[in-house]
């Protein structure tokens, strides 16, 4: 892949191309009938991603980064009295529950290890634990650390036992399916920036219309986070309430229009997966060790183990990394020292490889001795 002035493995924001760049150059106006179609387009062309059936499913798109519109599900959903259960398993699930806790939403937090994914196994005992819940939240990749939750299984779980599921599946759609006809949920949450390749500003929630139809009558969620009324506002006039991120969709349709041609969500994840093998093959030649196992690591982003070595320093690495051209995370973890590695974005094999040089490079100008470098 020709290359911009850095790679960013730091999903999100992650690496775009140059064409979804030049997205942007061209300013909107939010009341126009181009903006209105452009609108329109995106959350169509979102239903047919999901798979998500138009007759049931609404798409919403929803201004700020992700969490915003995290925020806006669970307190449009579960605001009007819902009782939530929170799969945690790292960062992501550990916010909602933070989120639940600051709208005053009765919760309790499913608590697992970093390393050990979500099983419908596990949420049905927390179930039992929990008869009066009504809304499961979780996670589909636990970004913080790469894990993969059991989305679908927690899906057919959650239909089975008549609690209406809210799914965190922002590093994970347009990647990872999850179909809504197969594995019902009542929402699904992602944003521009991960796997669809778009630049940051706007998160979708697809979410059943009977359900904002309910969340409209009772009207409880703040008022710019209401989805429920984002999507009347909508549906009435085309528009967003509030000022909208207009050079962000611009670019998020650039982006649709770029997933479609390389052939949609399996050729996506076909070129993830194929950059998370080639960069762990590589990282575990030079000795390096990921955390999770083979058989839960996503092919998102991959959290390394930081060499057990007292050269080793993170802020020196992240500098020796970005020196050569490569944008990294450090670790999210609680326990173990770690940094992390995104396999998302508009990078290649290649370049993932050229990121396995370059770290051990880095490491040797740290005077950290790698087995096999
Ligand atoms: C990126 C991400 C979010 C949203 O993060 P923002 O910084 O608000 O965009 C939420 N959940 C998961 C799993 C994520 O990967």
């Amino acid at each position: 892949m020709t290359g911009p002035r850095r790679w960013l493995l730091t999903p999100g924001p992650l690496t775009t191309t140059d064409s979804v760049k030049r997205a942007m150059l061209e300013d909107w106006g939010s009341w126009d009938g181009d903006f209105r179609a452009l609108t329109a387009e995106v959350r169509r062309r979102l239903l047919a991603i999901a798979a998500a059936p138009e007759d049931r499913y609404a798409c919403v798109p929803m201004q700020g980064s992700g969490t915003f519109a995290v925020e806006a599900a669970l307190l449009t959903l579960a605001g009007g009295g819902g009782r939530v259960l929170i799969g945690v398993n790292g960062a992501y699930g550990q916010r909602m529950v933070e989120i639940c806790r600051r709208a005053g939403i009765a919760h309790a937090a499913l608590g697992l290890d970093e390393g050990e994914p979500l099983t419908a196994a596990a949420v049905d005992r927390a179930l039992d634990d929990h008869a009066d819940v009504t809304h499961l939240a979780v996670v589909q990749v636990e970004t913080s650390t790469g894990i993969l939750n059991e989305a679908a299984a927690v899906a057919d779980l959650a239909a089975a036992r008549g609690v209406r599921l809210i799914v965190d599946a922002m590093s994970a759609f347009g990647a990872l399916p999850l179909d809504p006809v197969r594995h019902p949920y009542e929402a699904i949450v992602f944003s521009t920036n991960k796997c669809l390749e778009g630049v940051p500003g706007l998160g979708f929630v697809i979410v059943r219309s009977d359900a904002l139809a309910a969340a409209a009558r009772h009207g409880t969620a703040p008022l710019s986070l209401d989805l429920a009324a984002q999507w009347a506002y909508m549906e009435r006039t085309g528009q967003f309430r509030f000022t909208p991120a207009t050079h962000v969709l611009a670019a998020f349709r650039q982006a649709l229009d770029e997933f479609d041609a390389e052939g949609g969500q399996p050729a996506r994840l076909a070129r993830y997966a194929a950059n998370r093998d080639a960069l762990v093959a590589a990282m575990r030649r030079l000795g390096l060790r990921t955390l999770l196992p083979d058989a839960l690591q996503s092919p998102i982003i991959v959290t390394f183990l930081a060499p057990d070595d007292p050269a080793y320093r993170f802020p020196a690495f992240y500098e020796a990394m970005k020196r050569r051209g490569f944008v990294i995370y450090p670790g999210k973890m609680t326990a173990v020292e770690s940094f992390r590695l995104g396999c998302i974005g508009a990078v290649d094999a290649e370049v993932m490889r050229g990121c396995a040089a370059a770290c051990a490079e880095a490491m040797a100008e740290m005077g950290v001795a790698l087995p096999g470098a």
